[in-house]
C-alpha cells in the first residue's frame, strides 16, 4: 500500500519517521521481531502526532517520536545501539529548526539515555552547535538529562552481530591476503530519524544513531552533522538521512536536496530521487533519506533494500512500510 497522500485539510501537518536503511538479513527480521519493529515505529508515529494535533511545535514532536525509538531495543539509537570494534557504545544524535535555522548536535556520547534531547540542549542552551564526547556528557549531567551505565545500551543480540561481522571481515581480509582487517559494516539498518511540519507552518527534522557496527573507537558518522545527515529549513524542506555516513558526509546529502530546492525550483520529490538514487548511489553509497516540505509533500527514496518508515497526518493513522513497495 502506498503511502498515504497529501491531505487538503487545513491541519495539514505531517510527521515521517525512518528506522534506518540497509540489508535486512533474514535471519534477523522473524515475523514476530516485524510486528514488534512495526508496532514501535506506531507508537512513534502516534506520540509525535499527539504533540502535532494539539498545536505543539515540529521540533517537540520529532523529540517526542525519536526518544520512543531510542528506548527500543530494536533500533541502532540509544538501547541497542550497535558496537564499536572495542564493544563500547558511541552515539550521535542532531536536530534542526526549519523555522529559526538553529540546529543542535551530540557525538560519540556514551551515557545519555536520549542524545537526541541532548542535541535539543546544545541547540537551546549553548551558542555551539555541536558538542562531543566527556564536553557533551557534562552538558548533559549540568540539565538533568538522564544517564545510564554502558551496561544499559549494549544488548545480546549487538554483541553476537559484532562477533558475526568480526569474524566475516576476518575471513574476507585473510581471502585478500591483507593483514588489516576493514571496519565499519554496513549492516547496521537501525538509526532513526523524524521530520516533521506542525500546524504553523514549521519544519524540523532530527537524527539519532549508535553509527556503524564494528566502527573504529571514535569515528563519528554523518548522522550529527548538519547538512550531511540532518537538515531543516522552512524555505525548502526537512530531511534525515541513513546509511554509509562517510558517503553522505562527502555528498552533504540532507543539504543537497534542499539546495536542488532552492537553486533549481526542483520539487522536493525529484530532488530526493536524484540525489539519493542517482548522485548518492553513483558514489557508491547506499542508504536513503526521509524529506518533507512545507506544503505536506513527502519523499522517501531509499537505494538499499530497505529502509524502515512512516507517516502520520492529521487522521492520525499511521502508515509504515519496511521493503520497497
Ligand atoms: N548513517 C549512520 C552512520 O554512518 C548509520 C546508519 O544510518 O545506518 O553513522
Amino acid at each position: 500500500m502506498a503511502a498515504p497522500a497529501r491531505s487538503q485539510s487545513s491541519l495539514n501537518f505531517v510527521l515521517v519517521i525512518h528506522g534506518g536503511a540497509g540489508v535486512i538479513p533474514k535471519e534477523d527480521l522473524t515475523p514476530e521481531k516485524e510486528k514488534a519493529t512495526r508496532a514501535t515505529l506506531d507508537a512513534a508515529l502516534l506520540a509525535g502526532h499527539s504533540v502535532l494535533a494539539r498545536g505543539g511545535k515540529s521540533l517537540d514532536a520529532v523529540i517526542a517520536a525519536i526518544k520512543i525509538l531510542e528506548d527500543s531495543p530494536l533500533f541502532n539509537a540509544g538501547k541497542g545501539s550497535v558496537l564499536t570494534a572495542e564493544g563500547t557504545v558511541g552515539m550521535d544524535a542532531s536536530i534542526m529548526d526549519g523555522a529559526t535555522h538553529k540546529a543542535g548536535a551530540c557525538a560519540d556520547v556514551k551515557h545519555v539515555k536520549n542524545p537526541i534531547e541532548l542535541a535539543r540542549l546544545v541547540m537551546d542552551k549553548t551558542p555551539h552547535v555541536l558538542l562531543a564526547g566527556d564536553g557533551a556528557e557534562r552538558l548533559a549531567k549540568e540539565h538533568g538529562l538522564q544517564l545510564m551505565s554502558a551496561d544499559y545500551f549494549i544488548t545480546e543480540h549487538r554483541k553476537l552481530q559484532l562477533l558475526r561481522i568480526q569474524k566475516q571481515a576476518m575471513e574476507k581480509a585473510r581471502k585478500a591476503g591483507e593483514k588489516k582487517v576493514q571496519a565499519n559494516s554496513l549492516e547496521s539498518i537501525g538509526t532513526v530519524g523524524a521530520v516533521a511540519l506542525d500546524k504553523h507552518g514549521n519544519l524540523a527534522a532530527g537524527t539519532s544513531t549508535g553509527g556503524m557496527v564494528n566502527k573504529r573507537f571514535g569515528r563519528v558518522g554523518d548522522s550529527p552533522i548538519i547538512g550531511a545527515g540532518t537538515y531543516a529549513h522552512n524555505l525548502t524542506c526537512a530531511v534525515s538521512g541513513t546509511g554509509h555516513g562517510e558517503f553522505f558526509l562527502r555528498g552533504v546529502v540532507c543539504y543537497d536536496i534542499a539546495a536542488k530546492m532552492e537553486y533549481q525550483g526542483v520539487a522536493l520529490t525529484n530532488a530526493a530521487d536524484d540525489v539519493v538514487m542517482r548522485k548518492l548511489k553513483d558514489a557508491g553509497g547506499r542508504g536513503g533519506v526521509i524529506a518533507l516540505d512545507t506544503k505536506g509533500n513527502v519523499a522517501m527514496p531509499f537505494n538499499t533494500e530497505g529502509m524502515y518508515r512512516g507517516v502520520i497526518r492529521a487522521d492520525g493513522k499511521p502508515w509504515t512500510a519496511i521493503r520497497k513497495e
